[in-house]
């Protein structure tokens, strides 16, 4: 068979994603693989059965990331990469992370039942915890690996239980042996699905992201006096909630206001001691500020925060604001991005230039490597919910555009 006609099995693919969702699968519909949780380490246990019935020589690093390696026919030309997560947010969907990784073994199976001998090694890779919503921030795996987070400080990272990374990683049985630390990398692919509604909208079945918005996260923790509600007059309250709720509405006007590309969101809050008959005394709660245009997002953040101040001041209710993560915007390589294009164009497929809103590990590898990533609609624009949803056919074409990027970098001398 000539290789431009290679294809991978779209049978197979949706067999191996039908059978990961059933790992951690809620009554909605979709899965709850928290990082390092008894359903992350059952996934982690497949996944590398399978890694096994193809003869990969498996790692696994002092992270959890586990790496399946191929070999090519030289064994110091840097590997090509290719993979994604296989953790999910609570109560999340059934493609975010994992068709990156079930993908990336369909290569693999492909390309072994067809015996391609690669020039270079092909190592696909499971990150872990991209999702940070079990333990914050996200992305550690990749982050570790490319030497641009702190292990030992990650080690430390607690759970709302108290949990300690470093401990459930080690429970789990998955703190490997190896140092996360990076290796030479000719190209880094990773393919997930949109999470938002432009390829729908704009009827295209492939996305070529050319990178990453910037990604800013903010906790703010707000204070007010508690007080029995009934016998205390409206007046002179210093009502850490209602503090909050203004400072929620300055988010959500914030991307209108600064103009340009940009969203902000507060999507976590805290009151206390949330009881119907006490004054709210202690508010936290989270800032999400995203753009391609990193000096705006920075400006917002300066405007929000004179903004918090003055709310507070009014309110008589101390504020302490910190910025807990920044990764810069990320852009891909434009050689690699322009590859997706042009095979998603020989095979038929209507594809569409963007920007990826969320964050994924291809942002700490583009750092490191050349990277690109390929999207696949998400329907209804819908993810991180149990009704993430992709259409079996799309999850193929992509599955096939992968394979094509994979395979004309393994074998570039
Ligand atoms: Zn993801």
């Amino acid at each position: 068979m000539h290789r431009e006609n290679l294809r991978i099995d779209g049978k197979r693919l949706r067999t191996a994603l039908e059978e990961m969702a059933k790992i951690g699968a809620t009554p909605g519909g979709g899965v709850q693989r928290l990082t390092l949780s008894d359903e992350d380490k059952q996934a982690r246990d497949l996944f590398i059965k399978w890694l096994h019935e193809i003869d990969l020589e498996v790692m696994i690093d002092e992270m959890g990331n586990i790496f399946g390696k191929r070999a090519g026919k030289s064994t110091k030309l840097p590997p090509v990469m290719v993979g994604s997560h296989m953790d999910s947010q609570p109560k999340g969907g059934r493609f975010d992370g994992i068709l990156g990784v079930m993908g990336a073994l369909e290569v693999l199976r492909t390309i072994n039942d067809n015996g391609i001998e690669t020039e270079r090694p092909i190592i696909i890779v499971d990150w872990t915890n991209e999702e940070g919503t079990r333990f914050a921030p996200a992305m550690m795996g990749s982050g570790v690996w490319t030497g641009k987070l702190d292990k030992d400080w990650l080690y430390g990272r607690i759970d709302i239980h108290g949990k300690r990374f470093g401990e459930e990683l080690e429970r789990i049985g998955y703190k490997g042996g190896r140092p996360a630390k990076r290796w030479p990398v000719h190209a880094y692919y990773e393919y997930h699905i949109e999470q938002g509604p432009v390829l729908e909208r704009e009827k295209k079945l492939i996305g070529a992201p050319k990178g990453i918005v910037c990604l800013h996260w903010y906790d703010i923790y707000v204070e007010g006096t508690a007080n029995q509600v009934g016998p205390t007059p409206m007046e002179g309250r210093n009502d850490a909630l209602c503090a909050a709720a203004e400072m929620v509405l300055k988010v959500n006007e914030l991307p209108a206001k600064m103009g340009g590309n940009m969203v902000a969101t507060v999507g976590e809050i805290h009151n206390f001691p949330n009881s119907r008959n006490i004054i709210p005394d202690r508010v936290h709660l989270t800032v999400d500020i995203r753009s391609w245009d990193e000096g705006l997002a920075v400006s917002a953040w300066e405007d929000l925060k004179a903004d918090f101040e003055g709310i507070a001041g009014r309110r008589g209710c101390p504020i302490r604001m910190e910025e807990t993560w920044r990764v810069g915007h990320t852009p891909f390589e434009d050689r690699l991005v322009k590859r997706v294009v042009d095979i998603a164009e020989q095979f038929g497929y209507p594809s569409h230039s963007m920007v990826s809103g969320a964050g994924h590990d291809a942002t700490y590898m583009s750092q490191v490597a050349p990277t690109a990533m390929i999207f696949v609609p998400s329907i209804g624009g819908r993810s991180h919910v149990e009704v993430e949803n992709t259409r079996w056919d799309d999850c193929e074409a992509g599955a096939n555009v992968l394979l094509h990027c994979v395979l004309q970098s393994a074998l570039e001398v």
